[in-house]
């Protein structure tokens, strides 16, 4: 090999860390989206409004009526590995918030324009914090938090040239929304584009919420799922053979509310419906596994899509089994008296 010349062991300044750690967190629009509705969900919000420029690209605001944050911790909810929602080892491991990694607001911040006005119930005003220039001013709003990001990536060039089209940011952007929507159906949620009402989920029955966001057709064409193996509760809607799809794109799994993309689970589901798709044909479902968060773990993936369970193949049989039922009550009812 040929001669390298050593060099120094230096430690990165804070804000390479930070947008190294965006590399992970922040890939489009959608994962800022993603990212301030989780934050505004652990905050207890009820009502939820996403506002989008340029399909977020120029800007995303979101807005919510939750706790809000105190004055003093506004720089706080701004740095690196700040965070309100765990302290020790043991809330790691039990964790049952949407966030704990307090990374978010700190890597969005290094790659766009942040800034976050928030009011508490306590206070008598609320406050502004303006991330590029630190500047702290008294302001006005409802209790809650606002969240602005503004010209995501201008900072990297390289990364702002993987954004496709507004519309295709947008379609995202609105999808991040539509999978905190389906496990929430106690919250309202609301989309804006260019200031036009897209997209408006109200509080309701999760029945409902599954029908306002994915539509009667599904319904019509799925069957209730409803287990309980062990300690794993599996809910939600699992669609007939009929309503399969050549594209994947109708699989929604949430593992204690959160939305993961996990291979176990969608192999559990994929099992079930075995000998009953072929050709490539793709299921529809939506899926709650409810677990206790000791036997599970979500600190994998730095956006947390992916988990691991400590019994994953009882987790896999138990889906396997929700689904299973589910499709099996929907092929008895199909059949013509007498002969099933
Ligand atoms: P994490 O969510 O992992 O804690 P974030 O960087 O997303 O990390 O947020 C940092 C902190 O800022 C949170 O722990 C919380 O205390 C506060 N925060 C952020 N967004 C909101 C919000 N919408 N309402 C109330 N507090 C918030
Ligand atoms: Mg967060």
């Amino acid at each position: 090999p040929a001669p390298v010349a050593r060099r120094p062991i230096r430690e990165l300044p804070d804000e390479l860390i930070s947008q190294i750690a965006a590399g992970e967190v922040v890939e489009r629009p959608a994962s800022v989206v993603r990212e301030l509705v989780d934050n505004a969900l652990d905050a207890g919000a009820s009502e939820v409004g996403i506002k989008l420029l340029a399909g977020g690209v120029r800007s995303v605001v979101v807005e919510d009526n939750g706790c809000g944050i105190v004055e003093g911790d506004l720089p706080l909810a701004l740095r690196r590995h700040a965070t309100s929602k765990i302290a020790s080892l043991p809330d790691l491991e039990s964790v049952s918030t949407m966030g704990f990694r307090g990374e978010a607001l700190a890597a969005i911040a290094s790659v766009a324009d942040v800034s976050v006005l928030s009011r508490t119930a306590e206070a008598a005003h609320a406050w502004r914090l303006d991330a590029r220039s630190g500047e702290l001013a008294p302001a006005a709003r409802g209790v809650g938090t606002s969240v602005e990001v503004r010209e995501l990536f201008f900072n990297t060039p390289a990364r702002r040239k993987f954004l496709k089209t507004d519309a295709t940011e947008l379609a995202h952007c609105v999808e991040a929304v539509r999978r905190h929507a389906l496990a929430r159906p106690d919250v309202s949620f609301a989309v804006w584009h260019e200031g036009k009402l897209v997209e408006q989920w109200r509080r309701g029955t999760p029945e409902q919420r599954v029908k306002d966001v994915l539509g009667d057709d599904f319904v019509g064409q799925s069957r209730a799922v409803e287990a309980r193996v062990g300690p794993v509760t599996i809910t939600g809607r699992a669609g007939t053979p009929d309503a399969a799809r050549a594209r994947a794109d109708q699989q929604y799994c949430y593992v204690n509310g959160r939305y993961v993309r996990d291979k176990l689970l969608a192999h559990g589901v994929r099992s079930a419906y075995e000998d009953v798709l072929h050709g490539g044909r793709q299921p529809t479902y939506v899926l709650f596994v409810e677990i206790p968060p000791d036997r599970v773990d979500v600190n994998v993936h730095p956006t947390k899509i992916e988990v691991r369970f400590r019994e994953s193949r009882e987790v896999h049989q138990a889906v396997r089994h929700a689904v299973d039922a589910a499709l099996a009550a929907s092929r008895a009812l199909a059949a013509p008296e007498g002969t099933a």
